[in-house]
């Protein structure tokens, strides 16, 4: 018997379609939680619901109007993890104010507008679990990703400054920072086998992450058993951040 239960739970995993948000949703489910996951388009992520027996609501959460009807949608929410595809590289003096916008709406009001819409209920019930996937950059900034690094700080502030209202209330906010994992998103980073070779020499483990070993440390997180642990990151990065 597994230690994470969470029979009765009721989840919110949001960029589910794949990767790290599928894998979390895939696990939480595992663990008993009853899962609705979201994003963008249809018929990704009504495949990846039928995979795993999740409930499927589409939305883009860089839209308040998505952000509102998928949160009515789904009604309670005890556990939330806030997660949407990370913004695209660029050089950070030459960045765009459209850029800029962008990544502000899908990084970090995306998680805002997430937890307002949950929060109320989580602490009338007693009991929520917030936990925002971020990234390694908020340790380590990347050069080629000046949106990503400050928006996930902005997260990971923000995270800790609710946690500081909502503490003695049985909500408990945290991010989990991912380093290099496998998944879509790390491929399109690469620009070639040599690339991807050089990242993977850098990062002390000598392997890239799995999606499912950062599901883990938000199965933790999303658990009764991690109630005394608030405002706080875990970074799961193979000891590249040391
Ligand atoms: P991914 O691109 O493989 O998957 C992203 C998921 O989010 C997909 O389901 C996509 O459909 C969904 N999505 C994208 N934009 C959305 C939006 N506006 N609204 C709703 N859903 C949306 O990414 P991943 O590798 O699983 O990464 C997840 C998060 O972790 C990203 O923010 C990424 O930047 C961050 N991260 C990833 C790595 C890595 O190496 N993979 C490292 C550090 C941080």
């Amino acid at each position: 018997m597994s230690i994470f239960q969470l029979d009765g739970r009721r989840a919110l995993v949001t960029g589910a379609s794949r990767g790290i948000g599928f894998e979390s949703a895939r696990l939480l489910r595992e663990l008993g939680a009853e899962v609705t996951i979201a994003a963008r388009g249809q018929d990704d992520l009504r495949a990846a619901g039928e995979r795993i027996g999740a409930r499927w609501v589409p939305a883009d959460v860089s839209r308040p109007d998505d952000v509102r009807a998928l949160v009515e949608d789904v009604g309670d929410v005890d556990i939330l993890v806030s997660n949407a595809g990370g913004p695209p590289p660029g050089v950070p003096s030459e960045t765009s104010e459209d850029a800029w916008e962008a990544g502000f709406q899908t990084t970090f009001m995306s998680t805002v507008r997430l937890v307002e819409g949950v929060l109320a209920g989580m602490r009338e019930r007693g009991w929520g679990r917030i936990v925002a996937i971020t990234s390694l950059t908020v340790r380590r900034p990347a050069i080629n990703l000046p949106v990503s690094n400050a928006m996930r700080a902005a997260v990971t502030n923000h995270l800790r400054t609710l946690a500081l209202e909502v503490a003695a209330d049985g909500v408990t906010c945290n991010t989990v920072a991912p380093g290099f994992t496998a998944t879509e998103r790390l491929k399109r980073l690469h620009s070639s086998p040599e690339d991807a070779d050089r990242a993977r020499n850098s990062i002390p483990a000598r392997r890239f992450g799995e999606p499912s070993e950062v599901a883990a440390a938000v199965a933790f997180l999303a658990s009764s058993e991690a109630a005394y642990v608030t405002g706080q990151e875990i970074v799961v990065d193979g000891g590249f951040t040391i």
